[in-house]
């Protein structure tokens, strides 16, 4: 279990300032390797990198 985004690598506890509306990932870490993750062990977004993705 990680804290840190799929995307930034940066933590997403609660204190980091990411942790409001952070979404979190399901997959497997091969699966999110598949997709190109830079930080695959992740299991979740920050709401910076989310609000990227629009
Ligand atoms: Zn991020």
């Amino acid at each position: 279990m990680t804290d840190k985004c799929i995307h930034c690598g940066r933590k997403t506890n609660p204190g980091s300032g990411l942790f409001a509306n952070r979404v979190p990932v399901f997959g497997t870490l091969e699966e999110k390797m598949g997709d190109g993750f830079r930080y695959p062990e992740g299991e979740w977004i920050c709401r910076e990198c989310d609000a990227m993705r629009d």
